[in-house]
């Protein structure tokens, strides 16, 4: 289990450190703000749609590195996936993130990396962040969200 645990930080710090998607999405046509007040965190989510596929997806913004790595690796998940899919994959990690170990975490891929934040509660709105603001940008072209 501690190997799993050294893993698991390593993949996050890389992602802290070099995130991927990292930048404006030029033909996006769906954005969104987030930000988590009691971290400091703040995120844009840009996301292309076609029909119901997300063609490409990427952020920018600061923040600490829970948030920063979650919303990396959740770029790098999301990319391809229908709406419905994306949907369906944030209500999973949602629940692996609060704790639900009814959660098939290999499933989850990469993503299971976070599954150690179930352990420090005020942190889940660091990993969540990505997830809620992508959920805003599917829902409308640009509004702003807050996990207050
Ligand atoms: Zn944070």
């Amino acid at each position: 289990m501690s190997d799993l645990r050294e893993l698991y930080q390593e993949v996050i710090f890389d992602h802290n450190k070099k995130p991927h998607n990292f930048r404006k999405l030029e033909n996006a046509n769906h954005q969104a703000d987030g930000h988590n007040p009691l971290c400091g965190d703040q995120i844009t989510v840009y996301l292309n749609v076609e029909g119901e596929v997300i063609k490409d997806i990427s952020f920018q913004g600061s923040g600490c590195a829970i948030s920063k790595a979650s919303a990396s690796l959740m770029t790098d998940s999301l990319k391809g996936k229908t709406v419905a899919e994306a949907e369906n994959l944030f209500d999973k990690v949602h629940k692996m993130l609060i704790g639900d170990t009814t959660i098939d975490q290999q499933a989850l891929g990469k993503l299971a990396a976070l599954s150690g934040v179930s352990q420090f509660p005020v942190r889940v709105k660091c990993a969540t962040l990505g997830w809620h603001t992508v959920h805003a940008a599917l829902k409308a072209k640009e509004e702003k969200v807050s996990t207050e």
